[in-house]
């Protein structure tokens, strides 16, 4: 027998070897295996068994690292086809399916020290009352942690050694699992009745997992689910709901229909929302009955000791549910029947590392291959989603209303053109939402002011008449620079010089400049405005303070902060009932950027925000400033109108062969020396030209300058590419980067299915 083994060192593609006759029963696809590799060794992963190989002269297993297997056979074929499809090498694809805190030579269980009582034999030995109070406190509890038992009885370990010898208890270790929720009280919930559109989901999603699971055909089941040889069909949802309409009970029931059919479930979360209480409302579900599991959680925040313990409380099915962040698509959950992605449209589902997978685009790939259903869940859709639920490929599901009734928050969108005519040089905050955030003040009501993150390319907008310039070609915002005074198009990289008044006919305004402003600046405007008012600034450095984050969560709640002001962050699931007025300070900064998803987040996140506001007994209200106050975008978003945007925006995509009408792959060349960069880029699409000529469907844009352009020092310039037939483009791709030479301070990246350009 031999196996094919991929090594966890830089490679590129796997190697067979010899399975030695006493190994034979042990190794199996998943298996983690030591080889010999050259003169030295190497830990590897077996991807496959077979009969014989084409390589002549194999070298034999030297020992099995881990048994048994680590990785699902599923799992397996999925990192195969994340190489393939994102471009990566395969020990690169294979790396990120197992974790480190899995992989690591020191990963394993921990292990204490417990005192245990022993059962009684023969006549009780004389004891000391030292040693009779110590074996006291042991047969209260049974057992317990020898470092406890010190502590409580202020023994030390040579006293209770005696007792061990007098044969009343023993000293053994004994697996300790680290659960960070171990101290949390998790009351049990039941399932809620659910409205018309909530059962409606359920049953499909439960209709659609009968299909995967052939029911044994009792001769006496009518049931046509249960016809034996019916095909697996997988099915896709995308659950279309507002927010708070009630998704995740939908989910919580789908997942216990998976669990009575002997089927375990995956959950993604974005890690932003991957807060206790939504951990919390899974656990719940589950802790007590007849579907009873443990649920296990898998995010960036575990210690390596608790991401051990949680992978490998999946691994032996203790916990047939696992809910995490992107990575947790890979947990080695046992037959998942359910795969479920909640806030589908989330940037964050994409690395942006090697390999710079999409754990959605995942879900999708592994429901296929499992087959599990996979359900998609949004109240904003990613314009990819809702495209392949309206050609078919996706069955659509729609929550439309919140479930209590309440009625959406009033949208205002307050025109800062005229703001700006009425009332020289404060741009910041107009009279309406001044007026609006003094009346929650007096009221004691809470305000969130949302601005975007910083560092983002500035477009240049006439604040008279809100006129935006554009690429021709692309129809992105070209982005002002400051140094030689040019707007340029970081996708084709065409560059202009700014022009000395507005270029639209109708106006012709010498005014025109640049648009931008940073948090910091409207808090001290927000101190000057409301002095009295407590601000909390709440932007991308503060989450990375965890501590910080969470207490100034804590403060809001408690009311103890009056506006907010942050970063998309805070447009996130949380819930604050005394919040009635979010305001959009600034909508144009997202708006503008030189992506051509620029709407679509801009759409996502005003409706975000919105579903903020109101989440109480009180109505919520958002006033959006903009100096394009009629963008489609905007206006949709005022008017909760999911469809109409779609319908606008996948117009312009189609035009312009975007996404979803194309598939992008995005080529960044990095280094120090900015005049080298530009080079090889220019260099290198030259070469991609000829060596892809005949490549019908391609459209090829730029080099330009990605949008940040000096992030750490690195000057980056990227090509575009766009395809219909992505898969073969990378195989494409794979081939000619192996053949690429670049200069020794120069990198190239390449990433599929970008979602920052
Ligand atoms: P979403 O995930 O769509 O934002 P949730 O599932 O969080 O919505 O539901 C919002 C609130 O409504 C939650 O407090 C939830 O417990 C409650 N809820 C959901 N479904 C029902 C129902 N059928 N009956 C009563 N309350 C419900
Ligand atoms: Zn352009």
């Amino acid at each position: 027998m031999v196996a094919r083994v991929i090594l966890e060192v830089a490679l590129g593609r796997e190697l067979d070897y010899l399975v030695p006759s006493e190994l034979e029963g042990q190794i199996k696809p998943g298996t983690r295996v030591e080889v010999p590799l050259g003169r030295r060794k190497a830990f590897g992963l077996v991807t496959e068994v077979a009969k014989d190989s084409p390589s002549p002269n194999l070298k034999p297993i030297l020992r099995v690292v881990a048994t048994p297997s680590l990785v699902t056979p599923t799992v397996l074929r999925l990192a195969r086809w994340i190489a393939e499809y994102y471009c990566c090498p395969p020990e690169v694809a294979f790396r990120s399916v197992l974790p480190g805190a899995v992989r690591h030579p020191d990963a394993d269980w921990r292990r204490r020290l417990y005192v245990r009582l022993t059962p009684p034999q023969g006549p009780l030995p004389r004891l000391s009352p030292r040693q009779k109070e110590i074996l006291h406190v042991v047969e209260e509890r049974r057992a317990l942690p020898l470092t406890e038992l010190q502590q409580l009885t202020g023994a030390n370990v040579a006293t209770i050694r005696r007792l061990e010898d007098k044969g009343l208890v023993e000293i053994v270790p004994q697996i300790e699992e680290r659960d960070p929720w171990a101290r949390e009280q998790i009351l049990p919930t039941t399932p809620l009745t659910l409205n018309e559109a909530q059962s409606q989901a359920v049953r499909a999603i439960v209709e659609a997992l009968d299909r995967l699971t052939p029911r044994p055909a009792a001769v006496s089941d009518p049931s046509p689910d249960a016809r034996p040889g019916a095909p697996a069909s997988p099915g896709v949802f995308l659950l279309h709901g507002v927010t708070g309409s009630g998704k995740t009970e939908v989910y919580l029931q789908a997942i216990a229909a998976a669990l009575e059919r002997g089927r375990g479930a995956i959950v993604l979360v974005p890690e932003i929302s991957l807060t206790p209480q939504t951990v919390e409302r899974f656990k719940a579900r589950f802790c007590t009955g007849p579907l009873r599991t443990l649920v296990a959680v898998l995010h960036s925040h575990l210690s390596a000791g608790e991401r051990h313990d949680e992978w490998h409380k999946i691994r032996q099915g203790r916990a047939r549910i696992v809910i995490g962040a992107r990575s947790a698509i890979f947990a080695p959950v046992q037959n998942p029947g359910l795969i479920i992605v909640d806030e589908e449209h989330e940037p964050t589902y994409k690395q942006e590392e090697a390999p710079r997978y999409h754990a959605r685009d995942l879900a999708v790939v592994r429901g296929r291959l499992e087959p599990a259903v996979v359900v998609l869940g949004s109240a904003t859709p990613s314009l990819e989603s809702y495209h392949n639920a309206r050609q078919g490929k996706y069955t659509l599901l729609t929550l439309p209303e919140r479930v209590d009734a309440r009625k959406m928050p009033r949208v205002r969108v307050v025109d800062m053109r005229a703001a700006l005519r009425s009332n020289r040089g404060v741009t910041m905050f107009s009279p309406q939402l001044r007026e609006a955030i003094l009346q929650r003040l007096e009221r004691g009501e809470q305000v969130i002011l949302f601005l975007n993150r910083r560092g983002y390319a500035t477009a240049l907008q006439c604040p008279k008449c809100g006129f935006v310039a554009q690429c021709p070609n692309c129809s992105v915002a070209f982005t002002y620079h400051r140094a030689g005074q040019r707007l340029l198009c970081h996708i084709c990289g065409e560059s202009r010089t700014v022009p000395a008044a507005c270029p639209n006919p109708r106006c012709g305004d010498p005014a025109i400049r640049y648009a931008g402003m940073g948090t910091q600046r409207v808090e001290e405007a927000l101190l000057r405005l409301f002095p009295t008012a407590r601000v909390q600034r709440m932007d991308s450095d503060i989450l990375q303070r965890k501590e910080e984050y969470r207490r100034i969560l804590g403060e809001f709640r408690a009311g103890k902060i009056d506006i907010l002001v942050g970063t998309q962050m805070i447009a996130k699931g949380l819930h604050f009932p005394n919040v009635t007025l979010v305001g959009i300070v600034h909508a144009d900064l997202t708006l503008h950027q030189p992506d051509f998803r620029a709407a679509e987040r801009t759409f996502q996140l005003l409706t975000q925000v919105a579903g903020r506001a109101g989440r109480g007994d009180i109505e919520g209200e958002v006033i959006v400033q903009s100096f394009t106050p009629y963008h489609p975008a905007i206006q949709y978003a005022r008017r909760h109108d999911f469809e109409g945007f779609y319908e606008q925006e996948i117009e312009f995509r189609s035009q312009l062969r975007y996404p979803p009408f194309t598939r992008v792959a995005l080529l960044t060349v990095r280094g120090r020396n900015e005049e080298k960069v530009r080079f090889v880029a220019s260099h290198l699409r030259r070469e991609l030209e000829t060596h892809l000529a005949g490549w019908d469907d391609l459209i090829m844009s730029g080099p330009a300058p990605a949008p940040l352009e000096r992030a750490q020092s690195y000057y980056r310039h990227h090509l575009m590419l766009r395809t219909r037939r992505m898969l073969q483009l990378a195989r494409e791709l794979a081939r000619w980067l192996h053949q690429v030479r670049l200069p020794e301070d120069v990198r190239l990246t390449v990433d599929v299915d970008p979602v920052n350009l």
